[in-house]
């Protein structure tokens, strides 16, 4: 007999593909690295939620309840990823003249547009790195009176020589690693072995060291790899089940949540590890610093539609490098701009016939099981367009039952949403004259009718905005 749930996912600690098993029946307990709010996220990095979004969806049409959680890197991400070079949050901050602090929120908001604007869901729970000092002090204490970290020069180490099996993630050779490390302009010499990592500073080579807090070993900030083993620890507890990222967190991020994480709880942490391959340009791996900022807003400016950019995305393999060509996108947009005619011609007259909807279900199921194949999830949606054994109406519902996963908004009709923005307007404006004439009964009454239509607004210095729940 099938099993009801035949999950087969790349599993990167063991480079093979494997059969998925949660920790607990049911339930998926998934950590995903969130942003480092210094600027914008490049379309690259968009790739990556997009892929960890239509895995977590996939998971939920599975069956499964998935509790996720995501960090908001806002300290202790150093240029290089190794601890070495600028404070990437500090050199923002001096170039735009804000504090450090309102270049976290004010990018991280930009972040939130971004992904909802490419229908990806935001995790359960999103928390700022600077919000869970308590805990990083609390596991760095555990592992300096357990062995595994040192003091040098009043900044806490991580020893690697302690961990177990520190390579077995990303299958590096120590020996070239060293040959790496030793070509580093900037090593830190308080580290017993070059490549022990951080996980308190207090000797900052930053005077201007903005977000700083007390500690045990003095005043000072975390390590950017101890936030994600202390955010997901304090949420997820001791068993986490995926992990996921894009492959520049193997090493070392990943690698060091590993060994930090299995040093604090004394046992194996995490079962699979789930990375997404690149977007590259032409010329290699898309990056803030290279070229023209591509970022959503400027695709948008150039026309195109954010979904337009999803469709690519879920064209490819998410273990695939994919290269981002204004060629590619305009291939995407054309096809999903007919994709989506096609379904807005589809006769809409209830008339659903039950014979063929298991059998699709069940392709679009073993898709996902498929090592998360969404060029396959797409295939459905034109074989269902294609399938003159289906009524109209039983395409739509088979249609809206995929867009669960692949979130294109399929059968959404563009217009209808414009008249639906032009209404949230229109009483956005009728709240704010109803506040100016002082009759504060009709402003929350506009304002609870709309929350009653999952609408929440949201009002600032500069005037009200809204959101969708
Ligand atoms: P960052 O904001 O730099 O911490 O990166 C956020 C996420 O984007 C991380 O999971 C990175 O691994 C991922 N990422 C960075 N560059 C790319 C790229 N060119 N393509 C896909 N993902 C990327
Ligand atoms: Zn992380």
């Amino acid at each position: 007999m099938k099993k009801v749930i035949d999950l087969k996912i790349y599993n990167t600690l063991t480079r093979k593909v494997e059969e998925f098993i949660p920790h607990e029946e049911g339930v998926v307990r998934m950590y995903t690295c969130g942003p480092t709010v210094y600027n914008y996220a490049h379309i690259g990095n968009l790739r990556t939620y997009i892929f960890e979004d239509v895995l977590e969806k996939g998971l939920r049409y599975l069956g499964y309840d998935v509790r996720r959680v995501m960090n908001i890197t806002d300290v202790g991400h150093m240029t290089s990823d190794s601890d070495t070079g600028d404070d990437k949050m500090l050199k923002s901050a001096e170039k735009e003249g804000k504090t450090v602090y309102e270049i976290a929120k004010f990018y991280t908001d930009a972040f939130f547009k971004d992904i909802e604007k490419l229908n990806i869901r935001k995790p359960d729970i999103v928390e700022n790195a600077s919000h869970h000092i308590d805990t990083y002090i609390k596991m760095i204490s555990k592992m300096l009176e357990d062995g595994y970290a040192y003091q040098s020069h009043g900044n806490v180490y991580f020893d690697i020589s302690k961990a177990k099996d520190y390579y077995q993630l990303s299958g590096k050779n120590p020996d070239d690693l060293m040959v790496g490390v030793r070509e580093t302009v900037e090593e830190d010499s308080f580290k017993r072995n070059p490549a022990d990592f951080g996980l308190w500073f207090t000797d900052s080579k930053f005077s201007n060291q903005d977000m700083k807090w007390d500690s045990p070993w003095g005043i000072g900030y975390p390590g950017w790899h101890i936030e994600c083993s202390g955010i997901s620890a304090k949420y997820l507890g001791e068993y986490l089940d995926i992990h996921c990222g894009a492959v520049d967190n193997i090493f070392p991020h990943h690698t060091n949540e590993i060994a930090q994480s299995e040093a604090y709880f004394g046992h194996k942490w995490c079962n699979y590890w789930v990375h997404g391959e690149f977007l590259n340009d032409k010329t290699g791996k898309m990056s803030k610093s290279k070229g023209e900022f591509l970022r959503l807003q400027l695709l948008e400016d150039k026309g195109y539609s954010p979904l337009s950019y999803r469709y690519l995305c879920l064209s490819s393999h998410y273990r695939k490098g994919l290269v981002f060509s204004y060629e590619a996108l305009d291939q995407a947009e054309t096809s999903y701009r007919k994709l989506k005619n096609r379904i807005k011609g589809l006769d809409r007259t209830p008339n659903l016939r039950e014979g063929k909807i298991d059998y699709y279900k069940g392709q679009f199921k073993e898709a996902i099981e498929n090592d998360l194949n969404t060029s396959s999830m797409l295939t459905l949606v034109y074989d269902v367009l294609k399938d003159n054994e289906l009524t109209d109406f039983t395409k739509l519902y088979l249609i809206e039952d995929f867009d669960k996963v692949l979130s294109l908004d399929l059968t959404v009709d563009d217009e209808t949403e414009i008249e639906d923005e032009q209404y949230i307007l229109d009483k956005i404006e009728e709240r704010k004259q109803a506040k100016s004439e002082h009759d504060f009964e009709k402003a929350d009454a506009i304002r609870d009718e709309l929350l009653n239509q999952g609408i929440r607004l949201i009002d600032t210095r500069e005037g009200t905005t809204y959101e969708k729940i």
